[in-house]
């Protein structure tokens, strides 16, 4: 399983950065986890959307759905291939169809096949085995781990520290998590429902992981600093993934 990242920025995007967006790619499958602010020509760079097999929305703020209506554009009017389905399927919080015809302005995306996530109901998809639980977040927000051929990858989306995202993370090779915060607002992250480095840190120590990958970045946070505070947490390999970085899991 490898991981591409489209956008690392948290919030709003850094000058010439992207907001959130990973391209998974693992048994011969493409899926897309969240398209946030500039995600989608990140996305473009490397493939085609008609080669994506689903996409995931971990949730409906901006930073990981903003590029979402832009994506519809691109495959309702792109040169479609003979070999695509007519429709992607896209996996998110039972509102994310409601939501995105609104933002359109139109009653139907035909584009896009909705299904609404369940933490009870893991999905399959050809080798590639995906599970959920809720986050701590001031909106319905959705972790994810995906399984496929013995490698797990699983991505924090936005939360505060979770028990129920410490479970999913549970012998994880990677963990995808956010550092949205700076050590000074560590405070403050259960109200913020984000975490810092350290709480990042602390999360991939409890949970057992192998690897921890710091993402989510607020625009003011500085990436190695954060990177630090895991490490002190942590005592695994830290690393704060890079834009356009590809990543082994
Ligand atoms: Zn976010
Ligand atoms: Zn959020």
């Amino acid at each position: 399983m490898r991981v591409w990242v489209l956008g690392r920025c948290g919030g709003y995007p850094r000058p010439g950065e992207a907001c959130s967006g990973y391209l998974v790619e693992a048994a011969g499958r493409r899926v897309l986890l969240d398209l946030g602010h500039g995600a989608l020509s990140r996305l473009l760079l490397r493939v085609s959307p008609y080669d994506l097999d689903a996409v995931v929305v971990s949730h409906l703020h901006p930073d990981h759905v903003a590029d979402l209506p832009a994506l519809r554009v691109a495959l309702r009017w792109g040169r479609r291939p003979a070999s695509w389905a007519g429709r992607l399927a896209v996996l998110g919080p039972a509102q994310a169809a409601e939501y995105l015809a609104h933002v359109v302005g139109e009653p139907v995306l035909e584009e896009f096949d909705f299904y609404a996530i369940a933490e009870a109901e893991p999905v399959e998809l050809d080798g590639l085995r995906v599970r959920f639980r809720r986050t701590r977040h001031p909106v319905e927000t959705y972790a994810v781990r995906l399984e496929s051929q013995g490698a797990v990858l699983v991505y924090t989306a936005d939360t505060a520290p979770s028990d129920a995202v410490r479970e999913l993370s549970r012998g994880a090779d990677v963990l995808l998590a956010e550092a949205t915060l700076s050590e000074a607002y560590r405070d403050r992250a259960d109200a913020a429902g984000h975490l810092t480095g350290s709480l990042a840190g602390a999360l991939a120590q409890e949970a057992g992981v192998r690897r921890l990958l710091l993402t989510h970045f607020f625009p003011t946070t500085d990436p190695q600093e954060s990177v630090a505070a895991a490490q002190k947490a942590f005592g695994g390999p830290v690393g704060a993934v890079e834009e356009g970085g590809a990543y082994e899991v």
